[in-house]
């Protein structure tokens, strides 16, 4: 089984970890009511995409 060369510091181990993001990326806001949505779906707040109305209301 392969070892380690050299222990990996904390700092090295902290600047490899920046690329791990908590957020999700893609969300825009809605055109139709502003809400935070994802990109490129339907919004789940309005039921609109490209300001057509995808889901019927009511
Ligand atoms: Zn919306």
């Amino acid at each position: 089984m392969a070892v380690p060369f050299a222990k990996t510091s904390k700092m090295r181990k902290n600047k490899r970890r920046t690329h791990f993001k908590l957020e999700v990326p893609g969300m825009v806001k809605c055109d139709h009511c502003g809400e935070l949505k994802l990109a490129h779906h339907v919004c789940g707040v309005c039921g609109t995409y490209k300001s057509r109305d995808i889901v019927k209301q009511g």
